[in-house]
């Protein structure tokens, strides 16, 4: 490994899962305690020990990865111990990617909610390059791309494959939608206001924009985004493009996809719209998505 091309978290996924294939253990879902214990005994972590994962006490952070003051070869992951178990793991496999491409710039890692997780755009660098990590490592493209193929996709899929490699179902949509060549946007409302949206490359290519309600966003009408009746629509319903997209041609349609929490007052919409030409000449809000805020809009948690 040389120091003059920096890792990123493709590459140190896509190295760790041949380890992992190596010895016969690439099976889902990943298995993170030996991944954990592995490091050390490669170019990743030599010369250190990382301890067993531990229930995280001191703040209201999501999980930690801190290095022991008393012993600089010691690190230990700290997660929240309320969260669900496929939470946890990713905020395991979120903190490993820290140790992996992090630990030589910051010697603690407090990462709360918005970072671990969510994979949302406007985060910080390092997050977002650990979120993409252990989006990576659980969820290997390969394995993704054999079980996706040519299924329709819908919220049944999703959450099986879900399951399978032991992921939420937001965990998945995130990574279909980076991974899709579909054009296909994955919205996240809450408490009835947009917390995000995340288009797939296809959609921003062809330059798929939302239309806007007001700010802060709310559902459009005449969506089931907007329906209070109908809570989940796993199979999707087709309707045209344009109910929900400004930049798209009446003829065009799109399914879209739902899913309500526990609760109600979180949703999780997918919409899968139909393939169209890249249109590089129209100006539409995805050109300048680096700088786009969708996440400050609101924050209830
Ligand atoms: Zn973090």
């Amino acid at each position: 490994m040389s120091d003059a091309a920096p890792l990123n978290s493709f590459k140190a996924t896509a190295k760790i899962l041949t380890w992992l294939d190596a010895m016969g253990c690439l099976k889902l879902p990943i298995d993170l305690d030996l991944v954990r214990q592995m490091l050390p005994d490669t170019p990743f972590g030599r010369g250190t020990v990382i301890k067993e994962p531990a229930d995280l006490t001191w703040n209201a952070s999501e999980g930690a990865l801190v290095r022991n003051s008393d012993n600089h070869a010691e690190w230990g992951i700290f997660v929240n111990p309320k969260a669900r178990a496929e939470r946890k793991r990713f905020t395991v496999a979120h903190e490993l990617g820290h140790f992996v491409l992090h630990r030589k710039v910051q010697s603690t890692f407090n990462c709360d909610k918005e970072s671990v997780y969510s994979g949302i755009d406007t985060l910080k660098q390092i997050e977002r390059e650990a979120d993409d990590f252990a989006s990576n490592l659980l969820m290997p493209g390969d394995l993704l791309r054999d079980r996706i193929g040519g299924e329709r996709i819908d919220f049944h899929l999703l959450g099986t494959l879900a399951k399978e490699f032991g992921v939420s179902l937001e965990a998945m949509c995130i990574r279909l939608v980076k991974y899709t060549e579909q054009r296909a946007v994955l919205v996240y409302w809450d408490h009835g206001f947009l917390k995000y949206q995340w288009p797939s490359t296809e959609a921003r290519k062809t330059r798929v924009h939302l239309r806007q309600t007001g700010d802060p966003q709310e559902p459009l009408p005449g969506t089931l985004a907007a329906d209070d009746e109908t809570p989940q629509e796993w199979d999707g319903v087709d309707m045209p493009a344009s109910s929900w997209c400004s930049s798209e041609a009446e003829e065009i349609t799109l399914r879209e996809l739902k899913h309500s929490y526990t609760g109600g007052n979180r949703v999780l919409s997918l919409l899968m719209l139909e393939s169209a030409p890249p249109r590089a000449h129209i100006r539409s809000g995805w050109e300048d998505e680096e700088t786009r805020d969708t996440t400050g809009i609101l924050s209830h948690n």
